[in-house]
């Protein structure tokens, strides 16, 4: 059993508010900082990150990270900036990867309409169809990444049959969410949620606390005051202070329900 799955892992932090950064990328800190890192986000009440590799590459030091800090479960994917020029075993190699007791979820997987410069849905798509199809095969949650194709991504989950999806950084329409939360998917708000705009207010109070995640998305996408720094897992209590101020709950009510969430979607019984 991996450490993380052993009382989440969450022993290193005491005290009332222990929150999860469900999606963070830290494959490209190297171990000294990565201490340093993991330390600033104990000390502010941040207990467990969930490291998400987008490409083969970063497969392997994701999972050697969790084995250096049981705080770092991690998830192996291939995020739709990554499905280029893919080695010819990458389907084999996750499948190894997903097979690792180890590693908590597929991801980041998904489709990115939002700019012409990313790689054509035509390439992205046959990558995330795969990705979902392995998830299922070993029964591991799938982190997507869906933004400006949020109903697209969620008819090939959907359709794909897979019961356990999280929408990370969410950022499409109230109705699309409604969707998502009536096919008994979790959905995840970044930094977003401090900007000045308020721009995701609508979507945060329409989730309900059961199906509710929140993320760094580290080094994206840092929080009000810090915005323009490189983004780091021990901000994300001020995305968890914006998020439970839109939903009239108390802080540390939020966290202990994002604990029982992950439960529910990661932790194998
Ligand atoms: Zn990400």
């Amino acid at each position: 059993v991996a450490a993380h799955q052993v009382g989440l892992g969450l022993q290193t932090v005491t005290g009332p508010a222990m929150w999860i950064d469900v999606h963070a990328h830290l494959y490209d800190v190297e171990d000294a900082r990565l201490a340093n890192l993991v330390s600033a986000a104990n000390a502010a009440g941040v207990g467990l990150i969930v490291n998400t590799a987008t490409s083969p590459a970063s497969w392997q030091r994701v999972l050697q990270q969790g084995r250096l800090s049981p705080v770092l479960p991690p998830a192996t994917g291939i995020s739709p900036f990554d499905v280029q020029e893919l080695p010819d075993d990458w389907e084999t190699v996750l499948d190894a990867c997903l097979g690792d007791p180890e590693v908590l979820a597929c991801g980041e997987a998904g489709l990115d309409s939002s700019s012409p410069a990313y790689p054509p849905l035509a390439a992205q798509l046959p990558v995330l169809e795969r990705q979902l199809s392995l998830a299922k095969k070993h029964d591991k949650p799938i982190i997507v990444h869906s933004r400006g194709a949020e109903r697209h991504v969620l008819d090939l989950c959907r359709n794909s049959g897979i019961a356990k999806v999280l929408f990370h950084c969410y950022t499409g329409d109230p109705e699309t969410l409604r969707h998502i939360l009536d096919a008994g998917y979790y959905v995840s708000y970044s930094g977003i949620v401090t900007f000045k705009n308020k721009p995701l207010d609508e979507q945060v109070a329409l989730t309900p606390l059961d199906r509710i995640f929140i993320e760094s998305d580290s080094p994206y996408l840092s929080p009000v005051p810090h915005r323009g720094k490189p983004n780091q897992p021990a901000w994300v209590p001020l995305t968890g202070a914006a998020v439970a101020a839109v939903k009239k709950v108390d802080p540390d009510q939020l966290a202990a329900a994002i604990q029982g969430n992950y439960r529910k979607l990661f932790v194998r019984p």
